[in-house]
């Protein structure tokens, strides 16, 4: 439900709404746009319908939310959110630009991949320290140690750094260390997970499920925002289907598909939604023209020796002629990198 305040009502009005809001057993999320404030109210909808709400002083309306997820929704915030990582801004016209190995491997491997796609224009470092991998005996990352250099080498490039976290457990570290949560494709729906880092304070890139449709990423969004962690980018990075000459179908739809229903940004990684190098420029340069806020992409200095995924990582110099035409996109679509 959404209270719509008056215009012009008083701090002392909005707290009594608030304290109302709480008495009742609810949860209240305070919006303040230019013209409006607005009061997200959440929790179960019809015991709120027999409250008068609407006669509280301050009130001017008291709304239902249609759709399912309630915080992630253009009903509850019309303007599209703006999540900071460290400096780097993703959404509202600023383009996340994720970029680094698939897994942690050593100070040096990260350093010098680090180098190359920061001065290809990368604003973000990524890098796995613990890897949710299909098979027990696959490498499965450095674990804190990771973390530790993965935070060495962000600081030392003037890089935010993302790192996946797949456990509840994991949260106390990976916060220590990392500028942002990454939730993995395999965990969308680990509610537990979610709720944890909702939290906390830190921004969390959501990955979509292999096979979750755009309400179930926008219900996981809504688990962190309801626990009053705001900081979420959501992120399409393909699903399973019959096409077996991609690792994933990247569905680029859901980039305006989201758009239309959520503030919350959205980006592109085509580098697990195709598995392929050769597909990967393309898909980033439509990602970036069907509105997408960012674009996430694996890139090792030498993918053959690399510990995982190395068959899909992008070469720095593939990555920096990508990132010359990402300028050229971003320009185009008035936004900037
Ligand atoms: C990754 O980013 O390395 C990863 C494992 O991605 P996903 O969860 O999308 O498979
Ligand atoms: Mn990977």
């Amino acid at each position: 439900m959404i209270i719509v305040l008056r215009p012009h009502s008083t701090p002392e009005q909005i707290e009594h709404i608030l304290e109302r809001i709480k008495e009742l057993g609810f949860k209240a999320h305070l919006s303040k746009g230019e013209l409006r404030t607005i009061i997200g109210v959440i929790g179960d909808e019809n015991k709120l319908h027999a409250e008068p709400l609407s006669a509280i002083p301050g009130v001017e309306q008291v709304l239902p939310i249609l759709k399912p997820f309630k915080l992630s929704s253009r009903e509850f915030h019309a303007d599209d959110s703006v999540v900071r990582v460290g400096k780097v801004r993703i959404g509202g016209g600023a383009l996340g630009m994720i970029a680094g190995p698939c897994a942690i491997e050593s100070y040096e491997i990260l350093d010098t991949i680090a180098g190359q796609v920061k001065a290809a224009g990368a604003n973000i470092l990524r890098g796995g320290a613990f890897k949710p991998r299909t098979s027990p005996y696959s490498f499965q990352g450095l674990g804190e140690e990771g973390l530790k250099i993965l935070r060495a080498v962000g600081d030392k490039h003037g890089m935010p750094v993302v790192t996946e976290v797949m456990d509840p457990r994991q949260v106390d570290v990976v916060q220590r260390h990392a500028d942002m949560f990454q939730i993995g494709a395999r965990n969308m729906q680990n509610f537990d997970l979610l709720k944890e880092v909702g939290q906390t304070r830190k921004p969390v890139l959501l990955k979509r499920g292999m096979s979750a449709t755009v309400k179930d990423l926008l219900m996981s969004a809504e688990y962190i925002l309801s626990e009053g962690n705001l900081q979420v980018v959501l992120c399409e990075r393909g699903v399973r289907s019959f096409e077996d000459s991609t690792r994933n179908m990247l569905d680029l739809s859901a980039v305006p598909n989201v758009k239309g229903q959520s503030h919350l940004p959205i980006i592109v990684d085509p580098s697990h939604a195709t598995g392929r190098p050769d597909l990967i420029p393309a898909m980033s340069r439509a990602a970036v023209a069907a509105g997408a806020d960012g674009v996430h992409i694996e890139v090792h200095s030498c993918p053959e020796k690399a510990l995982s995924d190395g068959p899909q990582a992008l070469l720095p110099g593939q990555y920096a002629a990508l990132m010359q035409d990402l300028r050229k996109l971003a320009d185009v679509m008035g936004k900037e990198i």
